[in-house]
Order: structure tokens, then C-alpha cells, then sequence
């Protein structure tokens, strides 16, 4: 079951478009897989758009601006008799090590580099030109782990699929993990997952030599 979700904030920020691409495509995520999120953005949604309505509705002079023929309007839209049927898009998939993983519909336009390996580490950056926030897909093998860090600003980890735990609890699919400078942590994870994580800098390790350990941080960041 998901037990972390966005803040309340975020998903305010979220409705009002004021988030960077990255953060609401991981919102837009969380939320198919989270009905209470879904049922929480179309209850924000819906207030948003009666806010918006009656700030603007006010403004329009309703003589000058509706006086529209709607019979022409109606008359223009029935008279083609072809009817569209949306095709169907084949869900994007995604083969890593031998695992295969659909790609959720928010970021499956989104430009992808190929997969970079580093011991059972895999990943690949989503391309969406945000400077210091990079945003990849990061996956981990059965039994792997990352060292121990905190984070110099903050670090988003959306689990796609799979399983990991660390320190503050385990985490399953959907869950939306928001980390900052206050928590240490090392993930690890006995079955494998796939992740998809924004983060504003570098790891900073807490343990260990960092001339080992850096090219990790570089390599996750
Ligand atoms: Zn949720």
C-alpha cells in the first residue's frame, strides 16, 4: 500500500501549473496509482477552476461578448457526419537488465539517454532542460544499495516499480518520497526497482572515502 505522499502544498502548486515539468510529471504519476491523490487533484482542480471562472466572469460584459449565433455554431459542428475514433497508444515499455518495465504515460514523450551501468546500478537521464534539476530513471538490481548520504538540496524519488527500504522505512510501487539536508539514508533493495528521482545537487556521503564513492554521487545525480 502507498503510504507517502505529496504534500498538500504541492499538489497545490501542481494544480496552479507553477511546478517545474519534472515535479508535477511525478505528481501526475504518484496520482494514477494513488486514488486518494487523484480524488485530492480533482478536488483542487475543480475549486481552482471556480476561482479562476469568477475572477475573469466578472470582467466580461455579457451583452458585448455572447452575442454569438449558436445555431450557425451547431449547424457548422453537425455537419460532417465523419467520426474520429482515437486510436489506442501501445504503452512504452522498457527492458533493463533482462527486467521490463512500462513507462508511465506522463514521461514516455520525455527524450531519454541510453542506460549507463555502474555495479547494479543503471540510469538514465530524462532530458527536460531544468539546469541543477536533473531528473532521471534510475534502476537498482535485486540486492543492491546505494551508499549511505544526505542531500545538499533535495531529492524526489518516485518508485515506479519494486521494492527498497532504508532508514526511515520500506517503501512499494507509488510511493513518493520527498528527502532533504535532514535525512541520511541508504537505500537498498532485495527484489530490484525502478525509480524515477529529481534532484536539485549532488549526493553527499556520509560514510566511506568520497574519491570512491563521488563518481556514485555524479553518476545518481
Ligand atoms: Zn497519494
Amino acid at each position: 500500500m502507498i503510504t507517502h505522499h505529496p504534500k498538500h502544498e504541492l499538489l497545490e502548486l501542481h494544480v496552479k501549473g507553477q511546478l517545474p515539468a519534472s515535479i508535477s510529471a511525478a505528481i501526475s504519476m504518484h496520482a494514477e496509482m494513488c486514488p486518494l491523490c487523484k480524488d485530492k487533484l480533482e478536488e483542487l482542480t475543480l475549486s481552482q477552476s471556480t476561482t479562476v471562472f469568477e475572477s475573469t466572469s466578472s470582467q466580461i460584459n455579457t451583452a458585448d461578448n455572447f452575442d454569438m449565433d449558436f445555431s450557425n455554431m451547431i449547424d457548422s459542428i453537425t455537419s460532417s457526419d465523419k467520426v474520429y475514433i482515437e486510436k489506442p497508444v501501445a504503452p512504452k515499455s522498457v527492458n533493463v537488465r533482462g527486467h521490463e518495465y512500462i513507462i508511465p504515460r506522463a514521461i514516455d514523450k520525455v527524450a531519454q539517454s541510453q542506460w549507463q551501468n555502474l555495479g547494479k546500478l543503471s540510469r538514465a537521464r530524462l532530458d527536460l532542460n531544468e539546469g541543477d534539476l536533473h531528473t532521471s530513471l534510475l534502476h537498482i538490481d535485486p540486492t543492491g544499495t546505494v551508499p549511505a548520504h544526505t542531500h545538499k538540496g533535495f531529492e524526489l524519488t518516485l518508485l515506479l516499480d519494486g521494492s527498497f527500504e532504508d532508514e526511515l522505512g520500506a517503501y512499494t510501487k507509488g510511493d513518493f518520497i520527498w528527502l532533504t539536508k535532514s535525512h541520511t539514508h541508504k537505500p537498498e533493495t532485495k527484489d530490484g526497482c525502478l525509480c524515477y528521482t529529481v534532484s536539485s545537487n549532488a549526493l553527499q556521503f556520509t560514510k566511506g572515502l568520497a574519491r570512491i564513492l563521488n563518481p556514485i554521487g555524479n553518476f545518481i545525480y
